[in-house]
């Protein structure tokens, strides 16, 4: 099976839509989502429709829960904050249903990898953000015999690989890498519609269960609309700036 790993769209349609055409043109088999549909951009309704329609699968993120008030924004700064507020004034009640219905992990249908949104230790709202931390988390999938040895998890919005060789945890940031499925890895696509790695354009990956292949791609979209359409919401001025830094 080819399948199409993408996390962190936060209602960047034009990102999202690029994204969704290159994974067209790869022929792949199934798009997993690994939360944070929604939150800071300005197309949240068009972004949970094309997850709906498309049947793309997806887990809950944290921007997501807060969004549909499974949780508060109150920890959130405050142009993550006024977005929330904003995005649950624009949803759908249809909308709204959907995000509450997301969740916290899924398998993949080979049982071959699980995917979260934040980490394996507290879930939708702690990061994965150094080989330390990676290690704990790895520490965990060797303790629960229920877990696959591959995650991929997203809510930094910085794509990499971190590898496991049981003895130390390398940090990869290869385009192509080829897993050795007697070893263990956590795997961050990046962000669809936010990368904060100075790279303005979306990222996402592949992964060729077979070949035990893991792609990763860039692909640029218009951020001048999107941009444009934040400020016309009456979103803070820094969500549109961040987009043209990659931050
Ligand atoms: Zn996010």
């Amino acid at each position: 099976m080819l399948y199409a790993i993408i996390s962190d769209v936060h209602s960047n349609l034009e990102a999202f839509s690029a994204v969704l055409r290159k994974i067209d043109s790869l022929k792949v088999d199934t798009v997993f989502l690994l939360g944070d549909i929604v939150g800071y951009n300005a197309n949240p309704n068009e972004c949970i429709n094309i997850v709906r329609q498309k049947g793309i699968v997806s887990i809950v993120g944290n921007h997501d829960q807060r969004v549909c008030g499974l949780k508060e924004p109150n920890d959130f700064n405050s142009i993550a904050k006024d977005a929330v507020v904003w995005t649950r004034e624009i949803l759908t009640e249809e909308n709204l249903e959907f995000l509450k219905s997301l969740p916290d992990t899924m398998l993949l249908p080979d049982k071959s990898a699980i995917a979260i949104h934040g980490s394996l230790t507290d879930n939708a709202d702690s990061y994965i953000l150094s080989p330390w931390i990676a290690l704990k988390n790895f520490n965990k999938m060797e303790e629960d015999p229920s877990l696959p040895p591959l995650c991929f998890f997203g809510h930094t919005h910085i794509r990499l690989l971190y590898h496991y060789t049981r003895q130390k945890v390398l940090t990869i940031h290869e385009d192509e890498v080829f897993l050795d499925p007697t070893e263990m890895y956590l795997i961050n696509p990046g962000s669809v519609g936010q990368p904060r790695d100075r790279n303005t354009k979306a990222s996402f990956l592949t992964f060729d269960t077979e070949k035990h292949l893991i792609n990763f791609f860039r692909v640029p979209y218009d951020i001048k609309s999107t941009c444009n359409k934040i400020l016309k919401a009456g979103l803070p001025r820094e969500l549109a700036e961040r987009l043209t830094l990659g931050w």
